[in-house]
């Protein structure tokens, strides 16, 4: 089969769209026919070398990946939950189920937690063999870009802002970089929440979609210093909560747009990881600092639910063959356009 493929990190230029060996079908393994993949800010780290923490140590080459929809094509001895036919979509965190935070259930704790695409091969190909528990089913009638595109930024999102943020109906948000696909995704969950939901992006043409996913007000983050400006909108307060996914660049700002007593959540930081900070503010202002990092299957498949039922909608920018995937990298390092990259194996295309 052909794959998305790199035998080193690097550069855009180490990406291939090229043969790989079939996938290997376990007893508890589903074989999929993917449909479409999606790309995360993820899979510009993976190529990198860069995990969260450190360091990544893969096997090469590695397949990338880890969003994708598509077709259930055969399935192991053992597995339950699935059939040949049926529509399926990837959960790409991984967990024990044995451990201690697994246990108390925190699967997203789990002292193995990784991520298939990331961590392990990934899904960008024409097949890919998951484990059951790996799949969430797709109703008939969702198209299979929006199945490919929603699963991660939706279920990290919904995550960080119901779960982690314990966000109220008729609290404050500003989410940084609404145009990215976290971003755009934090939006549409922090307003169906029933909260006033403030945003940032960099052109107009961002700005308006940012609107269209629920933002009340978007500040141009070129014109102006973003923490002034909802200083400014909300009468010097601050706001009650701060997703910053951008890292370095961003984050003292964002503790300066904080309210007193206000949540500062963070599930990535495409900007770099060792920003700029202010302890007195963060003690006086007596301000919640809060890691995030994906969401349980089960709330994962609450987002989704929401994502089948038109209630939130992954916006997609751009739909390449896998072929173009070095393409689909320099959108996302150049933030050109709003919402999630998807890309199509180019036989199905
Ligand atoms: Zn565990």
């Amino acid at each position: 089969m052909k794959a998305v493929q790199f035998g080193k990190h690097g550069g855009r230029d180490v990406i291939e769209y090229d043969e790989f060996p079939d996938p290997e079908v376990g007893p508890e393994d589903v074989l999929v026919d993917v449909k479409a993949g999606a790309l995360n800010h993820l899979d510009v780290w993976t190529r990198k070398g860069l995990g969260a923490t450190g360091r990544l140590d893969l096997e090469m080459p590695h397949v990338p990946g880890s969003d994708m929809a598509g077709v259930v094509d055969a399935v192991g001895d053992d597995v339950t939950r699935f059939a040949p036919g049926d529509r399926v979509a990837l959960l790409s965190g991984v967990s024990c189920g044995t451990c201690e935070f697994c246990r108390r259930g925190e699967p997203t704790l789990c002292v193995d937690y990784h991520v298939i695409g990331e961590h392990v091969q990934g899904v960008h190909a024409e097949q890919a063999a998951v484990h059951e528990d790996q799949l969430a089913p797709v109703p008939e009638g969702v198209d299979w870009a929006t199945a490919a595109a929603a699963p991660l930024v939706f279920q990290t999102a919904w995550r960080m802002l119901l779960e982690r943020g314990e966000l109220e109906s008729g609290e404050s948000v500003l989410v940084l970089g609404a145009s990215g696909g976290v971003g755009h995704a934090a939006v549409q969950i922090a307003a169906d929440a029933g909260a006033t939901v403030y945003a940032t992006a960099s052109t107009e043409e961002k700005m308006q979609h940012a609107r269209e996913c629920g933002a009340d007000f978007v500040v141009n983050y070129e014109d102006e210093d973003f923490a002034d400006a909802i200083r400014e909108q909300t009468g010097d307060r601050g706001v009650d909560v701060v997703v910053d996914h951008v890292g370095a660049a961003t984050w003292y700002s964002s503790l300066k747009s904080l309210a007193r007593g206000g949540r500062l959540l963070t599930c990535g930081a495409t900007t770099g990881p060792r920003p700029e900070t202010h302890i007195g503010r963060i003690f006086w202002n007596q301000l919640d600092v809060r890691g995030s990092t994906m969401a349980s299957h089960g709330s994962a498949e609450r987002a989704l639910e929401k994502v089948w039922d038109g209630t939130f909608e992954p916006r997609i920018r751009a739909e390449l063959p896998m072929s173009e995937t070095a393409r689909a990298h320099e959108r996302l390092e150049n933030r050109e356009g709003f919402g999630k990259v998807v890309v199509i194996p180019d036989s199905e295309r």
